[in-house]
């Protein structure tokens, strides 16, 4: 697969940080997240707000980091043996993902990659973990409103956003090819289409119920705190798992927790 080159280019990463991993089965590990810019999504939760990193999606910030960083974060946090590798879109970004695979398989480092799905990646070392959140139709922005940073949703917008959501090819592929997942769907705890919708998906990718954690939707602590306890109550009531979004919950909209 292809490699990077040079470990001293700027490539599309916004954000390397320490953190402690807060959703899904990692939950309460310390991880190094290497958050990439640029997402083919432009996702709009409702009355859970925008893409809680719109800054990677819908407005992309340029990248600011090299590979030389991530390295240096390792080397300065020898205690940690966690990635989280995030976006925007990581999948989007081949041959640096392929390179992380390098470094992980070199210094024993855990990697889950969290990916909505839209594009099948190969690496060299399999990942270890996927953790997918595929877009279902509660994620549609509605014609009209406003971005996070006042643009107004037009047709193209809604477009752009459909075009490869729910790419069920491209999630089999990644679920056979890499060694490890769990599906994390953003869900109200309320809407019973989106349900119907999350459900049918669990059936398509027949995936057995200790591997779905069901997520609040929110990207804000008020936002979240509202669908947290219905979406506990039905997850303790249906057998799946729960995953809260803690590092929300503690810092709110703060960015690099
Ligand atoms: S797919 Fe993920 S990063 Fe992209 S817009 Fe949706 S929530 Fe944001």
């Amino acid at each position: 697969m292809k490699r990077l080159e040079d470990y001293n280019k700027t490539l599309p990463i916004v954000e390397v940080y320490t953190a402690v991993q807060s959703e899904g089965s990692r939950a309460g590990y310390p991880t190094i997240v290497v958050r990439t810019t640029g997402c083919t999504h432009r996702c709009w939760f409702g009355e859970g707000g925008w893409c809680d990193s719109w800054y990677t999606s819908i407005h992309p910030e340029k990248g600011a980091f090299t590979f030389q960083d991530i390295i240096n974060m390792y080397d300065v946090n020898p205690h940690i043996k966690e990635m989280m590798l995030t976006g925007g879109s990581p999948t989007m970004h081949p041959a640096l993902v392929n390179e992380l695979t390098h470094l992980a398989h070199d210094r024993g480092i855990f990697i889950t990659i969290e990916t909505e799905g839209s594009h099948f990646l190969e690496t060299d070392y399999p990942i270890n973990l996927l953790s997918i959140s595929p877009k279902f139709s509660n994620s549609v922005p509605k014609v009209g409103i406003s971005t996070p940073q006042g643009d107004t949703v037009d047709e193209k917008m809604v477009k752009q956003h459909n075009k490869l959501r729910l790419n069920y090819d491209a999630i089999s592929k990644m679920m056979t090819y890499h060694s490890d997942y769990h599906l994390k769907p953003v869900w109200d705890g309320e809407d019973e289409a989106s349900l119907e919708e999350i459900m049918g998906c669990i059936k398509m990718l027949d995936i057995p119920q200790d591997k779905v954690w069901f997520m609040p939707a929110g990207d804000t602590r008020e936002a979240l705190l509202k669908s947290y306890p219905k979406l506990m109550d039905w997850v303790r009531d249906n057998g799946y798992r729960f995953t809260g979004r803690p590092h929300i919950i503690a810092f709110d909209t703060e960015r690099c927790v």
